[in-house]
């Protein structure tokens, strides 16, 4: 890694998953080798802060970080359940901590890449470039990407929503097999929908060990022991009493249909904060996939970073709001819409239909597997 100095062609501002994805996808197309650039934030990681799970044909960047990939999933609700080939798709599990330090080994072997860790207080446009500034220094740069979310984002109109997607993950043990590896619990409604929408992911990697996540789709979070008797109620309702735990996670992610900006002058948003979180699903990942592999190839074309059509096109936007609306108004409950979607839907054409992939024709075939009048209603009021 190089020497500090003061201006960089780009600055990364946020190294986690948008920023190093960014990172990476340069270095791949082999842009670090004429641009400076400069990568902070405010620590380094050295736990296992999140784990990623996400869908995906074939192979993707960070494939050899895969930790486990399932080819079913199974989706259960009181009344009905079903298990799903997902091919040409296979669920996919990532730990963060694999992904920073195979990322941070690929960095450091690069000359021309800075990283420092010093706290962003403020992020500024200039006329042909941006400023970064820390708690130590201040960087310019001619492009600053970045995934710092420093405010919520301020809503302003009746039809924007913004839910929380709140969920508590245990690995565990158990003495006995309890799991069968071959296929992940994508949702598991069987649980009290007091809070609001409300099941529970299942991830078996071997017939005795399992990520058991909780989560909720609600407005507030719910007290931390909540989730804890939550968790241990469904693992003896639906496993096993003997088990240990391993490891823990929380998290919690936006879901709204907040428009947020792509970028304001020579500032690039990417990540959450860039609008990569699907407002109805939470999912994240693979949307920070398509964004920063569509700034590297902007880049390689044009020279800048600008892509030039919106990646999450408009009509997937408003059938988030749709979701959002009903869901933040109580007028039908998650469960009912994901069991009508599962009941009638292949999880393939689910999952490319949260991809914001499928055609019109496509999405017309889901939508009317969903209760019309109340989506009706929904959508109308979005639309006025
Ligand atoms: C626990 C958890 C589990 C998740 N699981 C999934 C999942 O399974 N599938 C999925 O698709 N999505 C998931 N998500 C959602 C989403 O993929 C992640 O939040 C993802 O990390 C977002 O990427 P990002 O780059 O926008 O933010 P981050 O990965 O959070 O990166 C932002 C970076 O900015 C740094 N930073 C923040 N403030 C400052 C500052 N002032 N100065 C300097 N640096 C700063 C942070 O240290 C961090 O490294 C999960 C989120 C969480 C929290």
């Amino acid at each position: 890694m190089s020497a500090q100095k003061k201006h960089y062609d780009f600055i990364i501002a946020g190294a986690g998953a948008a920023g190093l994805s960014l990172l990476m996808r340069l270095m791949a197309a082999g842009i670090h080798q004429h641009t400076s650039i400069l990568l902070i934030d405010k620590a380094p990681k050295q736990h296992n802060d999140r784990t990623w799970c996400f869908w995906e044909a074939g192979t993707g960047l960070f494939e050899p970080l895969v930790h486990n990939r399932w080819n079913q999933i199974e989706f259960m609700a009181p009344g009905f359940s079903k298990t799903y080939a997902i091919n040409p798709y296979q669920y996919k599990m990532i730990h963060g901590i694999d992904f920073y330090n195979y990322c941070f080994e690929a960095i450091k072997k690069e000359t021309a890449i800075t990283v420092i860790y010093d706290a962003v207080t403020a992020i500024n446009t200039l006329h042909n470039g941006a400023t970064v500034t820390t708690a130590n220094a201040v960087f310019t740069a001619n492009y600053v990407f970045s995934s710092i979310v420093f405010n919520s984002p301020s809503l302003k109109t009746p039809n924007e929503h913004y839910l929380l997607q709140h969920f508590k993950g245990w690995t565990i043990e158990t003495t006995v097999p309890c799991f069968d590896s071959n296929k992940a619990s994508f949702m598991d409604f069987r649980v009290s929908q007091q809070h609001g929408t409300t099941f529970v992911y299942t991830m078996p990697f071997a017939n005795n060990k399992a990520l058991i996540e909780y989560t909720l789709f609600t407005k507030q979070l719910l007290p931390p022991e909540a989730y804890n008797a939550a968790l241990h109620t469904y693992i003896q309702a639906h496993f096993t009493k003997d088990y240990t735990i391993k490891e823990q996670e929380f998290g919690i992610i936006p879901m709204t249909n907040y428009k947020f900006k792509p970028y304001n002058g020579n500032v690039i948003y990417i990540g959450t904060i860039g609008g990569q979180t699907k407002g109805s699903s939470g999912y994240t990942f693979q949307f920070i996939q398509k964004r920063t592999a569509a700034i590297a190839a902007a880049i390689i074309q044009t020279g800048k970073p600008f892509t030039n059509k919106a990646l999450t096109a408009k009509r997937f936007q408003f059938y988030d709001s749709v979701l959002l609306h009903l869901l933040a108004h109580n007028k039908l409950e998650g469960v009912t819409i994901f069991t009508k979607l599962f009941q009638k839907n292949d999880a393939t054409a689910i999952f490319k239909f949260l991809d914001n992939e499928t055609s019109f024709a496509e999405d017309l075939l889901l939508i009317s597997s969903l209760p019309f009048l109340p989506f009706s209603k929904a959508a109308i009021k979005q639309l006025f």
